[in-house]
């Protein structure tokens, strides 16, 4: 186990950010200097729920952030920082709806059932101008934007110094561009244990958000920021493997694809839940201007509509780009991506544990043909649609853990709540004159 202060003394730390993520993907930080951090470690960092998403009043006791610090990481453009990711506490017990505790659940029910689920994210993301409103590069105007080798360039100097920092981080970077919509781009890295990539995933967003101020620009992940542009995705390829992580239980056998018969299993669990998971991989008011959309300006979402599988063909919920893993494209930018890795590993157990049978895969184009499909489930139409639909879904909200569940679907629709009570012009504009 790291020594949070012999990490500080070696790399010259001064101050450490003890920090946990809230339901709503909110990440919070307590700052807190290195001559307390032994102390931090052994008693948590002290926090009010109820000042966050956490389905907490103000009268519950202090939440406590315990560090976990193997999680460490210096910030590479502060290295007199660093961040920790923690273990959120109250009054001696793990805090049932504190995402990264659902996660914890999660990989530890897989790993007693001597699995090891393994994933990379694809969290695309926006550059704009301070305010948030512009595209950051005036000349980024293509209508077919996607890998624009100008515009990339014209963003080098955020792009190449987010991909310094990650392979200075050893996480395995190998590629970035510019993706299809006006000012978005993509930057992969490789994909790990799901803990791993949910904590990278996290520590990746907050690094792009810096790096771009630091530039003078706004980085988002919203899932559909700019209307009539593709939207921020955030794609997850899932594979399982044995405890050791020798080998990949997906692709040992080929019944179709190079899936195994486990693979199958697994996917089905997805398949059989993928409209309740929305709630979580699509999880706000903006998610449902991604998924379900006109096409957009440069001629197709990359987003899915429904419930289906293929092959190595991007038009639906689910790709095998290849053998031994699939692409969950469900995913908007907008995710937990602690919540993100839990409902893949639920929804999969589930799978595995009733041999879950994905049903037949389309090998058309869904944006053209999607209607010839028939019984494929349509995904939710909104985030009330999808709140209902995770409702009506007891065992994956047994699976995710049911104290969680009733916070996160509380949370959830207050948030709906709150949107449809907001008095929007379209209402005046549809309704003054009727
Ligand atoms: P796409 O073709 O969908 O744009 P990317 O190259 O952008 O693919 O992202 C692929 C992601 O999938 C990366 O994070 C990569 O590490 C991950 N990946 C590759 N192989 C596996 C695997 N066997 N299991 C899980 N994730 C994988
Ligand atoms: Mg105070
Ligand atoms: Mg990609
Ligand atoms: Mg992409
Ligand atoms: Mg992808």
């Amino acid at each position: 186990m790291t020594d949070l202060a012999a990490f500080a003394r070696e790399k010259g730390v001064k101050y450490f950010m003890i920090s946990y993520t809230d339901l709503f993907g909110g990440q919070r930080a307590k700052l807190v200097p290195a001559q307390a951090i032994t102390d931090m470690t052994r008693d948590g960092a002290g926090f009010a729920g109820f000042a966050t998403w956490l389905d907490m009043t103000p009268a519950h006791p202090d939440m406590l952030a315990m560090p976990v610090p193997e999680t460490v990481v210096q910030l590479p453009w502060r290295p007199d920082i660093a961040w920790v990711a923690s273990t959120c506490v109250m009054e001696g017990a793990e805090v049932a709806q504190a995402p990264r505790n659902v996660l914890k659940r999660l990989v530890d029910e897989a790993a007693s059932e001597g699995l090891r689920v393994k994933t990379g994210v694809e969290a695309e993301f926006f550059l704009l101008t301070p305010g948030g409103t512009e595209i950051s590069d005036p000349a980024d105007t293509a209508e077919k934007p996607c890998y624009d080798q100008q515009a990339l360039m014209r963003r080098f100097d955020v792009i190449s110094e987010i991909c310094d920092y990650m392979l200075e981080l050893g996480w395995g970077a190998y590629q970035a561009d510019h993706e299809d919509a006006n000012g978005q781009f993509e930057m992969n890295w490789s994909f790990d244990d799901a803990m791993v990539t949910a904590d990278r995933h996290s520590f990746f967003k907050f690094m792009v958000k810096s790096v771009a101020e630091k530039h003078g620009f706004r980085a988002t992940f919203m899932p559909k920021p700019i209307k009539g542009l593709t939207g921020n995705g955030c794609h997850a390829h899932i594979s399982v493997w044995d405890l050791e992580g020798r080998t990949n239980v997906f692709a040992n056998g080929d019944p179709e694809l190079g899936l195994s018969e486990r693979g199958r299993h697994f996917l089905g669990g997805i398949m059989k839940h993928a409209t309740a998971m929305a709630a979580f991989t699509n999880p706000t008011v903006n998610s449902y201007k991604r998924i379900n959309a006109p096409r957009t300006i440069s001629g197709a979402t990359w987003a899915p509509n429904s419930v289906t599988w293929t092959g190595n063909n991007r038009t639906h919920m689910v790709r095998v780009p290849g053998p031994g893993r699939f692409e969950l494209r469900l995913p908007d930018g907008a995710a937990n991506p602690y919540l993100l890795q839990a409902v893949i590993i639920a929804a999969g157990l589930s799978g595995l544990r009733t041999q879950a049978d994905p049903g037949p895969r389309h090998d058309i184009d869904m944006y053209a043909e999607g209607h010839t499909v028939k019984n494929a489930p349509k995904l939710p139409l909104n985030l009330l649609d999808a709140i209902r639909a995770l409702d009506a879904d007891s065992e994956l909200k047994a699976l995710m853990g049911e104290e969680f569940s009733a916070s996160y679907m509380k949370m959830k629709q207050q948030e709906w709540n709150s949107f449809v009570s907001h008095f929007s012009r379209w209402e005046r504009d549809h309704t003054l004159d009727i």
